[in-house]
């Protein structure tokens, strides 16, 4: 892999499937033993940066680092020196001092962890810019769509709701694409990008088109990025539109979520805790994809520099 990960364009269709095949064999069912550690990355160090309110990605980036031995420290900005003024450059100056190998980092602004990079000898994942990217969550999902269906190539999936302010959709329409699916986005005109047509998509504003589609993947509205703009008549509207209940969904159609899923809002509550969508099971898969990633990192940068690395081999 390479010495960075910021966008998902970062990796080949060659090293996605390479990264997954490392999270499935050697990390997904670690998570299910009763000592779920390895001492792959002992004596390594990873720095957790989160700019940005986060569950999921925070979660699982903290548990993917102690699961592989490391030591993790992680930094909220509203508890560090940042709510004192302090410059990103500066923060990411004085992190570099301490030398870790990994910094995670995610940031309410578009590049901020490609700007970071510029400042640190850290490799450095891109956890969520503003946005921008969010390439872990693209990958844990590709990896929960080859867990249910195997290979992709040919796999219709929509992805429904704020696409404009989506990170996620960002960095899944270009994923999705690399590993041969078909994309098309269904969204209220004013919550798509100018310029759509570009990104290789289809491009629809009924939910009727969700009879065309394998795979329904929705979004949350990003509230937080509208900054007070109104971009649509009314959210009420928008739920009668575009809010996805169990009737849209045929039984052989599977419903994914990057979460947190907002209930009434893009996903009715009875879809939400239907058997046929597989938001859980996404869960699980990011804590295994996000090992894999640390994993990979350190182990493919580390053979180039022809520095030592453990094997993955259970504690005790
Ligand atoms: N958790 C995802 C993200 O950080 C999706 C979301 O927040 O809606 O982008």
């Amino acid at each position: 892999m390479n010495w960075n990960l910021l966008s998902i364009s970062d990796l080949s269709r060659e090293e996605i499937d390479s990264i997954l095949v490392t999270a499935r064999k050697d990390f997904l069912e670690l998570s299910r033993r009763d000592i779920k550690k390895v001492p792959t990355l002992r004596g390594r160090t990873i720095i957790d940066l989160f700019f940005e309110k986060s569950t999921r990605t925070s979660t699982s980036f903290e548990l993917a680092g102690k699961r592989l031995s490391a030591d993790v420290i992680n930094v909220k900005a509203d508890s560090s020196a940042v709510g004192k003024g302090e410059s990103l450059k500066d923060t990411v100056l004085t992190l570099n001092a301490y030398r870790p190998d990994i910094l995670v980092v995610r940031h309410p602004h578009v590049g901020a962890p490609a700007f970071m990079a510029r400042y640190t000898q850290a490799h450095v994942v891109n956890a969520g810019d503003g946005k921008g990217e969010h390439p872990t969550q693209c990958l844990l999902d590709i990896f929960s769509l080859k867990q249910t269906y195997g290979e992709l190539d040919g796999l219709k999936v929509a992805i429904v709701g704020d696409i404009l302010h989506s990170r996620v959709a960002r960095s899944n329409i270009a994923g999705f694409r690399k590993m041969g699916m078909q994309v098309r986005l269904i969204a209220p005109p004013a919550l798509l990008p100018r310029g759509v047509e570009s990104l290789g998509a289809e491009v629809s504003h009924t939910l009727d088109d969700l009879k065309k589609v394998d795979v329904i993947y929705l979004l949350r509205m990003q509230k937080e990025r509208h900054e007070g703009a109104n971009y649509l008549p009314s959210l009420r509207e928008y739920i009668s539109h575009y809010c996805v209940g169990r009737r849209h969904v045929r039984p052989d159609q599977r419903v994914l979520h990057p979460g947190p899923i907002n209930r009434g809002v893009e996903i009715e509550s009875e879809l939400a805790d239907a058997d046929g969508n597989m938001i859980l099971q996404q869960v699980e898969a990011g804590l295994a994809v996000r090992m894999a990633v640390l994993y990979r990192i350190i182990i493919d940068n580390a053979a180039t520099a022809g520095s030592e690395v453990r094997n993955i081999q259970a504690v005790g």
